[in-house]
C-alpha cells in the first residue's frame, strides 16, 4: 500500500495532460445497485477531470432506452451487473467493440467477448452454503444438489435473477439442454420452500432452519462477517461453505461486465472510463467495497472475501456462453415451474 499514492500520482499527472482532447463529461448506464459506486466514479473525476453522469436502472430496462434513443444516445458506456444480460444487449446493437491494449493486457481471455464487444471487470462466485449442524457431508457440486438427498432442504432465489440465470446457462454449456433442464427439474423438487427473497433470504432461511442447503453469492455472506445483517450474522458460525465442483471445472463466477455503447459520442473518455475500471484502483475498490473478486488477477481481496480461503473459479466455460444461452435458460425455467 505505501508504494500507492506515488503510483497514483504519475496517474494523475498524465492524465491532467491528456485531458484536453477528452470530453468534459459522460454518460453511464449501469445496472449496478450499490451506493458506493458514486466513490468509484469521483475517482475516475479526480484523475482525469472527465464527470461522470450515472444513470441506474435494470439492464433490460438500459438496454431499451439504449435501443430506443438509438444514435442519439447520450449514453457512453453500459454496465451490466451480470454477464448473462448483455446477450440482449448485443442483439439490440446498442454495443460496439473496443480496442484496448491496456484492457486486453490486464483482463483475461474468458472474461472477455470474444471480439472485444464486453469485458468483465468484477465476479461474484454463486456458491453452496449448509447448516453445518444439520448438514455432515455437504453436496461436492451443483450437479449433485439435484440427489434425493436434498429434497425438501434447498433454498434458492426466483428464476428470474440472473444470476440463476447464469448458472442454467453454464450446465447448458457444459451438459447440454437435456440434462440442463433435468437439473433444473431436480432442484424445483427440491426446494424446501417456494423462491422467495434474495440471496441473504437465502442465507436466512440456514439460519431460521427452513432449509439446510442454499445457493448464493459469496458477497451477501462476506457481509454476515460485519455483524449487522438481520437474521444472518448471528448465524454466522453455523453456516458452512462449499467451493463446489473443485475436482472438474471449478465454481460458477458471475461476472459484472463493461461495454463501450455503439452510439457513444464521447468514445475517447469511454475508453478512458473503461480502462480505469480495469486499474488497479478500481479493482481494488471491487474487492473492498463491494466484496468481489477482481477481474485483473494479483489484486488483493479485501479481509472477509479472504476468509473463504482459495478456491478454483471456472475459467473453462466461457463466459460469453452465459450470454449466449440466457434465453435457452429462461425457457428451461418456465417449463419445470422453477417460480
Ligand atoms: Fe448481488
Amino acid at each position: 500500500m505505501t508504494h500507492f499514492p506515488r503510483k497514483l500520482a504519475l496517474v494523475t499527472a498524465f492524465a491532467a495532460l491528456a485531458a484536453p482532447a477528452l470530453a468534459d463529461s459522460i454518460n453511464v448506464y449501469s445496472s449496478r445497485h450499490y451506493d458506493s459506486d458514486d466513490s468509484l466514479y469521483q475517482e475516475f473525476t479526480k484523475q482525469t477531470g472527465i464527470e461522470v453522469n450515472r444513470i441506474e436502472a435494470k439492464a433490460d430496462e438500459l438496454i431499451a432506452r439504449l435501443e430506443a434513443e438509438g444514435d442519439n444516445s447520450p449514453a457512453d458506456v453500459f454496465i451490466a451487473v451480470d454477464v448473462g444480460r448483455v446477450a440482449r444487449a448485443e442483439e439490440a446493437g446498442v454495443l460496439q467493440p473496443l480496442e484496448s491494449d491496456v484492457i486486453t493486457s490486464r483482463i483475461p481471455q474468458h472474461l472477455r467477448h470474444p471480439d472485444n464487444l464486453w469485458f468483465g471487470v468484477a465476479q461474484r462466485a454463486r456458491i453452496i452454503f449448509y447448516a453445518k449442524d444439520r448438514v455432515e457431508t455437504p453436496p461436492a457440486t451443483y450437479e449433485s444438489l439435484t440427489d434425493e438427498e436434498w429434497k425438501g432442504r434447498i433454498c434458492i432465489r426466483s428464476s428470474s435473477n440472473i444470476y440463476n440465470q447464469s448458472l442454467l446457462a453454464s450446465l447448458i454449456e457444459v451438459h447440454g439442454e437435456e440434462t440442463a433442464r433435468e437439473w433444473a427439474a431436480g432442484i424445483v423438487a427440491n426446494m424446501a420452500r417456494p423462491p422467495q427473497g434474495g440471496d441473504t433470504d437465502q442465507l436466512r432461511g440456514l439460519v431460521s432452519g427452513e432449509c439446510d442447503v442454499a445457493v448464493a453469492n459469496h458477497y451477501y455472506f462476506v457481509r454476515g462477517f460485519d455483524g449487522n445483517v438481520e437474521g444472518l450474522s448471528d448465524g454466522m458460525d453455523n453456516i458452512g461453505w462449499i467451493w463446489p465442483n473443485q475436482d472438474g471445472r471449478g465454481a460458477h463466477m458471475n461476472l459484472t461486465v463493461a461495454a463501450q455503447t455503439a452510439s457513444s459520442p464521447n468514445p475517447e473518455a469511454a475508453k478512458a472510463l473503461l480502462e480505469f475500471l480495469t486499474s488497479e484502483w478500481a479493482q481494488k475498490y471491487f474487492a473492498g467495497q463491494t466484496h468481489e473478486y477482481p477481474a485483473v488477477p494479483g489484486v488483493g481481496l479485501d479481509e472477509g472475501t479472504a476468509r473463504l480461503g482459495l478456491f478454483v473459479p471456472d475459467s473453462t466455460t466461457g463466459t460469453d456462453a452465459y450470454s449466449r444461452n440466457a434465453a435457452k435458460a429462461q425457457t428451461i425455467f418456465n417449463e419445470v415451474g422453477w417460480d
